[in-house]
């Protein structure tokens, strides 16, 4: 039976350390070779939830949300967004298992021991476990208290307390909660980003990875979601680490283009063919590179800064990345443009799920959920600007009088849904003329 494994992550369109640790978590597993495709998908990065299992062909699907808390995204907003019936879905032959969030898990507890021993932390130290949390949903709160427990339970160290960024205990009192000589924070975050980098460090005060104050020495951790480990977690989830390894389904077009050696061009990366192998290009070619850099190339402006729309034309050049199977050649594809292969195929099949722009603004949420009142004006300039500059082509209606014109000659990339990236422009847009 052909196994998929789902890593499910927040991401973000601002910061690349969002998103990261999971597709590290996702590169991992797929070296061990236990699932037949593993594939990351996210809340405000691309792939979304909601194209998640566009293309997956495995008979099982095992969905594992990497978050901390369980809540609000693990219990609405990814169930609404994958379709999810609960715990187990069937649909169209295929089974969704969905598991709990990592924070749930008891080997998570592990890692953050691990953890606090890379920051030094000895048998007769103090743990303090460092978590978000929310006055607005007690909820959050559960899968911190209960890692801490768990690591109490451990005995491995002195003692262990709980203390949050945004609710009771706050962590600027974490001297106070124990007399232990040396406290070791130990953040329950997924990522190191800006809280883990700069907010907690500011906010406690902290003068690098140990501190020395009243006689007592406090020392920093890293995020706990960027440990190697988190990948057991991840499995202990999945429960089925030893499944037998296999080969991810290449879409038909693409083992038909290198199986007969054929170039062409797919947005703006151009694939030619020399020696039995692919050679994948961006307009600005360079020396040749191993695929795993290429993720870090792609998604930075060439003046530094986030790259957070896949397609957004104006692809980094400098390098190039050979292929001696369809399937790297799949895997170099999926890396530039996440799900575009898959799309392409479907479009082509007529079997393409296309949602429109309002559909898409009526399942926001949250924050995002005023979006759905934006004014046509609005989802106007939004799309032009947005749209504008992908290579992506728009297979939902546009607003009145806007065209997108597909890039000439190549194989087209469909969107089939208006992305994260398109709503987060619309939200600016409703402030920035007083419609928020
Ligand atoms: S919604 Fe627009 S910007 Fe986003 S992926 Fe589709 S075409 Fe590109």
């Amino acid at each position: 039976m052909s196994r998929a494994l789902l890593l499910l992550g927040h991401g973000s369109h601002l910061d690349p350390n969002s998103s990261e640790p999971v597709h590290a978590h996702a590169a991992r597993i797929r070296a061990m070779g236990a699932f037949d495709a593993v594939r990351a998908a996210f809340w405000k990065e691309e792939p979304s939830f909601a194209r998640a299992l566009d293309g997956l062909e495995a008979a099982e699907v095992v969905a594992v949300p990497v978050f901390i808390s369980s809540g609000y995204f693990t219990e609405s907003v990814i169930p609404r967004e994958l379709g999810l019936d609960g715990a187990v879905t069937v649909r169209g032959g295929m089974r969704i298992r969905y598991t709990p969030p990592i924070g749930a898990d008891a080997v998570l507890a592990n890692v953050i021991a691990q953890r606090a021993i890379e920051a030094g932390a000895e048998a007769e130290d103090a743990i303090a476990v460092l978590g978000h949390g929310t006055p607005r949903n007690r909820n959050s709160e559960r899968n911190v208290y209960l890692q801490a427990e768990l690591l109490a339970a451990s005995g491995r160290f002195a003692e262990v307390v709980t203390v949050f960024l945004e609710q009771e205990p706050h962590m600027s009192r974490v001297l106070d909660l124990t007399a232990a000589e040396r406290v070791i924070v130990v953040p329950l975050f997924i990522a190191d980003g800006w809280h883990v980098g700069e907010s907690i460090p500011a906010d406690l005060a902290l003068e690098g990875p140990e501190t020395r104050r009243d006689g007592r020495v406090l020392r920093y951790a890293r995020a706990v979601g960027t440990h190697p480990a988190v990948a057991d977690v991840i499995l202990d989830l999945a429960g089925e680490g030893d499944a037998p390894a296999g080969i991810a389904a290449i879409p038909a077009w693409l083992d038909a283009a290198f199986a007969a050696a054929e170039p062409f061009a797919f947005g703006e990366l151009t694939v030619r063919f020399e020696r039995g192998a692919a050679v994948v290009e961006p307009p600005v070619p360079g020396r040749e590179i191993d695929l795993s850099r290429v993720r870090g190339m792609v998604r930075e402006r060439p003046g530094g800064g986030y790259r957070p729309l896949t397609g957004e034309v104006g692809l980094p050049g400098g390098w190039s990345v050979r292929c001696e199977t369809a399937q790297a050649l799949a895997a170099a594809l999926e890396t530039v443009y996440p799900l575009a292969a898959v799309h392409a195929a479907q479009a082509a099949d007529g079997a393409l799920r296309v949602a429109g722009l309002e559909a898409v603004l009526a399942r926001q949420s949250g924050r995002y959920g005023a979006v759905a009142a934006a004014s046509e004006a609005v989802r106007t300039a939004a799309v032009r600007d947005v749209c504008g500059r992908c290579v992506r082509v728009p297979c939902w209606a546009l607003p009145p009088g806007v065209t997108i014109e597909p890039a000439a000659g190549g194989i087209a990339i469909p969107c089939p849904e208006p992305c994260g990236i398109l709503i987060e422009n619309i939200r600016a847009g409703m402030t920035g003329d007083g419609e928020g």
